[in-house]
């Protein structure tokens, strides 16, 4: 099977990587961080000391990490090592000019590369069933396709370079503003009598069903694992969409699109990550109390 080089082996990336050797490939993995080594480690991957070793000789080398400014420097050491024509995939979430910054020095290096963010959090990583949003030519995303699908529920071909990291900034601002109206709902629902049980009932069956809910439910109880049934440990940490919101805000302003919601939504998450950013998103509902 394929040798797959796997960088950042955080919340999201050790759950992918362990799909990936669940599925066969040799993994070999790279993190600063000794607890996420060790977890990747115990799930089978082949941990090494450095991006460089363990990028050499590998056939695709997947990033999973928190900023643009990591991926760009990661790749300086990445363009270094890799054979001309391994295949790069980028599945961290970063802007869409820092996508087509990297995928440009990897052609010129002779490499394949796909911007290929995802969606699902970590319940989906461990499960093997995130959403990718791929940006990249046909001959990328089809070499891209079968490596992700051991990861994937979905995998989409949302355009050249950079639409994978486009289709994500949208997304991820539809999903703030839910989990902020989200969470006002069952907090309007505690003041009238009633119960966060039945109104979960209520909103999964009904029109306002959605993942803030059905799966990232604020309040704890209805969804068992939920991160507020977990005193709100992430899950999807608030300084995580704190930045999305900020490149979502950034492609608002650049496109002079208008976003009032979003705007509103990435105003209030500004506001919550100067205190909380380690905690769940989700945990905007104590604000609203
Ligand atoms: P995380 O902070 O848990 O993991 C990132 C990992 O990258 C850390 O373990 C860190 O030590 C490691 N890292 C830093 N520098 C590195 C380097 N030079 N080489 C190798 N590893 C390095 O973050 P996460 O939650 O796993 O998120 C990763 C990316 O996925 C982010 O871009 C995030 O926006 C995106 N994302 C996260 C979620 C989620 O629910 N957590 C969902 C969708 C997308």
């Amino acid at each position: 099977m394929t040798t797959i080089a796997f960088l950042g082996l955080g919340n999201m990336g050790g759950p992918m990587a362990a799909n990936l050797v669940a599925a066969g490939h040799t993994v070999h993995g790279y993190d600063p961080v000794a607890e996420a080594v060790a977890r990747a480690a115990d799930a089978g991957v082949i941990t090494l000391g450095s991006v460089v070793e363990a990028v050499r000789g590998a056939d695709v080398v997947v990033t999973m990490l928190p900023s643009g400014a990591l991926v760009s420097s990661c790749y300086d050491e990445i363009l270094g090592v890799v054979d001309p024509g391994t295949l790069l995939i980028d599945s961290s979430t970063i802007s869409v000019d820092d996508a087509r910054a990297v995928n440009a020095r990897a052609g010129e290096a002779g490499m394949l590369q796909v911007d290929a963010p995802v969606s699902g959090g970590v319940k989906g990583a461990t499960a093997g069933t995130l959403a990718f949003m791929v940006g990249g030519t046909d001959e990328a995303f089809a070499a891209a396709q079968p490596v992700l699908d051991p990861m994937a529920g979905k995998v989409i071909h949302c355009g050249g370079t950079g639409s994978g990291q486009a289709a994500k900034v949208c997304n991820n601002m539809v999903l703030a503003a839910q989990q902020i109206v989200v969470g006002e709902a069952f907090v309007l629902a505690e003041k009238l009598g009633l119960s966060a049980q039945s109104l979960f009932d209520v909103i999964t069956g009904a029109t306002g069903n959605c993942w803030a809910v059905h799966t990232n439910c604020p309040v704890p109880g209805p969804v068992p694992g939920s991160p507020s049934t977990n005193d709100f440990r992430p899950g999807f940490a608030t300084a995580l969409m704190n930045k999305d919101l900020g490149l979502a805000m950034d492609a608002v302003a650049s496109t002079q699109a208008r976003a009032p919601i979003g705007t509103h939504a990435a105003e209030l998450y500004a506001d919550f990550a100067r205190e909380n950013g380690h905690r769940d998103f989700s945990a905007i509902i104590e604000t609203l109390r």
